[in-house]
């Protein structure tokens, strides 16, 4: 989508397919609802062009074996982390705050900070990145500058919506520090008659304050435009397929529940007969830990297979 014009019950709307093409379309109703995706905020450094540095994590598989330096401190960086670590990367987090942020997940924090403690991720707080290269990095950190070795740089350090798009529209935004546009909270619709927002769009900078439950917000636009609106993009899409995928997962878990529970309670039971209750509850914690180094372990000896897969397939590095 490249250009909203008009007003109420007249917009044109001009956008550019795949090949470039341009396709000019009529709308009575206009919902913006682009996100805040696809403009990362960049690190500013030099280097931070090269081929090495990415500002989204897609996959792990080419990380395999490698020196990956994950910048930030918030959710992506610590699934982006978590999950190279997890598929034999080496990783380093570099964050400019003094910890991870509360704002993480709660399921994914703890579980980045026991990593942190144990030494498998290395963590620099208060630090910052200076300079990328081929293949070292230049952090600042409290002790002074540190050079490490490197081959990739995830540069986690968030998105913005897309201002300039907005503003083009027309749309007026609140003299704050957020650059939170203005909308009516009832009815989402912006200063523009007939043009409206829905999605995180609407949080500006403040991209978490439009989290998943929020979605009621996204249904009562629903109702106030009808038929004839033009959908910029999928906010209802992405709901409905969140609360699929969080259905489909609750079977999974249940099923797994059931079908792992019937033999744990009964060596449970066996070893309580025999052991006192704390010591055949230390054992079935020692017995989940070990089973989490053992789907660590799977994962990591079918990387390498993965990561010569995913290389035959395209010719990234
Ligand atoms: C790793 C990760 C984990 C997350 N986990 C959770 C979670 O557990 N729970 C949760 O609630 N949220 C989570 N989120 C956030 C969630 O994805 C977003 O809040 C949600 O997708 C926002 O929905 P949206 O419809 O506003 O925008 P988006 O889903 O970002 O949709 C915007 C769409 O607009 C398109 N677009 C942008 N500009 C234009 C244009 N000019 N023309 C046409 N199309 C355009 C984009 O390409 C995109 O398809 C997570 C995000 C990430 C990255």
């Amino acid at each position: 989508m490249k250009t909203v014009t008009g007003q109420d019950g007249n917009f044109r709307v001009t956008a550019t397919d795949r090949s470039g093409k341009i396709h000019d379309y009529c709308a009575k109703k206009v919902i913006v609802s682009t996100g805040y995706y696809d403009l990362a905020n960049r690190l500013n450094v030099p280097g931070e062009d090269l081929p090495i540095v990415f500002h989204y994590y897609k996959e792990p598989y080419p990380y395999y074996d490698s020196d990956v330096l994950v910048v930030g401190g918030k959710n992506s960086a610590a699934e982006t982390a978590l999950d190279l670590w997890r598929h034999g990367a080496r990783v380093t987090l570099v964050h400019r705050d003094d910890k991870i942020s509360p704002g993480v997940k709660y399921w994914v924090r703890p579980d980045l900070e026991n990593r942190i403690k144990n030494k498998e991720i290395t963590a620099y707080f208060n630090s910052t990145v200076k300079e990328i290269a081929e293949n070292y990095v230049l952090l600042s950190t409290p002790q002074g500058p540190l050079e490490l070795k490197n081959d990739f740089v995830m540069a986690m350090t968030g998105y913005q919506p897309p201002f300039d798009f907005m503003k083009s529209m027309g749309i007026q935004f609140h003299d704050d520090e957020f650059h939170t546009p203005a909308y009516n909270e009832q009815t989402m619709g912006t200063n523009i008659s007939g043009l409206y927002l829905a999605g995180v769009v609407c949080g500006g900078l403040k991209t978490n304050k439009w989290f998943i439950v929020k979605g009621g917000k996204t249904r009562a636009i629903v109702k106030v435009l009808g038929r004839g609106a033009i959908f910029l993009t999928s906010s209802l899409f992405t709901l409905a397929s969140w609360m699929f995928w969080a259905l489909f997962n609750l079977l999974a878990f249940c099923a797994a529940c059931f079908t792992v529970s019937l033999p744990c309670r009964m060596v449970a039971s066996m070893l309580r007969r025999i052991l006192p209750f704390s010591t055949s509850t230390q054992c079935l914690a020692a017995g989940t830990n070990q089973l989490r180094a053992a789907a660590r372990s799977f994962t990591l000896v079918r990387a390498p297979l993965y990561q010569r897969r995913w290389r035959r397939s395209c010719s990234h590095p």
